[in-house]
């Protein structure tokens, strides 16, 4: 049985490899929308607009009034050597945007342990010029005129052409998965991924406050969120999930002596008046948009252990940890962290949200007594 020749072992062509990486940095429509968001968060935006077709199959556009990206990098900007050839060599940001990791956010990999931008690794861009045709049109500042650009499989089509431009970068995805007939079609069987685009809008919106957020469809007159820059947390709830929601919640927060494992909670859950039939939570760490299965079940336990109608909460949670504690690389869409001291923090965060909803309840109780 053993007479089989070994089948020969071959190196995969770059372009393979390349769309191989793209397709798990870039799964849905949703992730290239998170990836294009998280990018105008980073570019210190205060504006970020989302227009969708097609729930993202024929159209993803983001648009955000942020610094822009230079075409010609500045010469007096350079900070190495490597940087001040390319600079000499009229290198340019605009040509290598959407090479595979060329990134203005992360420089050694230590930096990696006190990341404070959403992105790090250079991916995103380049990873949607595998999988999809990507425009950019941006303008930095005092500049008169735009530059508009266009990408394929991580190199750009021809010179940046100029263009009129408000401010800020406005990065346009068609036709994503039109080189991946599988993918296309499963995306095209299931619902379309406009519903969870607008949800992940929401969830950006609530927590940043200082950015106003809208996101509609192609064409449409109204946005489906839309939310206004500078108000607080529960004026962005209120506008972005409504009333019902907003005046149905309670405060909470938790800080942690410094000495231990050092963390701190804020943010809003729902009180026993609050009716649902699925639980709704947003969670940021470090300012991150990620998801946490053990911590959502064990609200969850929680909420049915302690309010009497078993109705599923609304949670909006912000948790602040020191950066050394997180680590943001161990999923290709960065959508799942992993904490030091995870058991002890989710204890904690459980008996603050005991205690909150025994004291809300009892104080209701008392009060109906009166
Ligand atoms: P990363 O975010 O990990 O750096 P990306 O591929 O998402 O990688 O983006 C590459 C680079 O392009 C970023 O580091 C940033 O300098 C620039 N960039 C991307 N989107 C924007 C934007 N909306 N505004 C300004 N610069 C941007
Ligand atoms: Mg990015």
């Amino acid at each position: 049985p053993l007479e089989r020749e070994p089948p020969v072992i071959r190196r995969l062509e770059e372009e393979v490899v390349n769309r191989i990486a793209a397709g798990e940095v870039i799964q849905r429509p949703l992730s290239a929308v998170k990836e294009l968001v998280e990018n105008s968060i980073d570019a210190g935006s205060t504006s970020i607009t989302v227009v969708v077709k097609d729930g993202g199959l024929k159209l993803i556009q983001v648009s955000d009034d942020g610094h822009g990206i230079r075409r010609i990098l500045n010469a007096s900007l350079a900070c190495s050597v490597d940087e001040r050839l390319r600079a000499f060599y009229m290198y340019e940001d605009l040509p290598i945007l959407c090479e595979r990791h060329t990134t203005s956010k992360l420089s050694k990999y230590e930096d990696l342990q006190s990341i404070k931008s959403m992105g790090f690794r250079g991916e995103a861009l380049a990873s949607m010029t595998y999988v999809g045709h990507v425009t950019v049109t941006t303008i930095t500042k005092d500049q008169l005129h735009g530059y508009r650009a266009t990408y394929k499989d991580g190199v750009m089509g021809c010179e940046p052409k100029a263009c009129a431009a408000v401010k800020g970068t406005q990065v346009m995805i068609e036709d994503l998965f039109y080189n991946m007939a599988a993918r296309k079609k499963t995306l095209q069987n299931s619902a379309d991924d406009y519903p969870k685009i607008v949800d992940i809008i929401c969830q950006f919106a609530i927590h940043h406050t200082s950015i106003s957020f809208s996101c509609r469809k192609h064409g449409a007159a109204r946005a489906d969120v839309q939310s206004a820059s500078k108000s607080s947390r529960l004026d962005a709830i209120r506008s972005v999930y409504g009333v019902s929601v907003a005046q149905n919640l309670l405060k909470i927060e938790v800080s942690d002596d410094p000495s231990s494992s050092s963390f701190e909670m804020d943010g809003f859950i729902s009180n026993s008046n609050y009716i649902a039939k699925k639980i709704a939570m947003v969670l940021f760490i470090n300012d991150r948009l990620v998801e946490c299965g053990a911590l959502k079940r064990a609200i969850e336990i929680v909420y049915s252990a302690t309010l009497p109608k078993a109705s599923k909460p609304f949670i909006y949670m912000s948790i602040k940890l020191p950066p050394e504690h997180v680590d943001v690389n161990v999923h290709p869409t960065k959508r799942e962290v992993t904490l030091l001291n995870q058991e002890i923090i989710i204890e904690k965060i459980q008996s603050a949200i005991e205690s909150k909803l025994r004291n809300s309840n009892e104080s209701r109780t008392f009060r109906e007594q009166k």
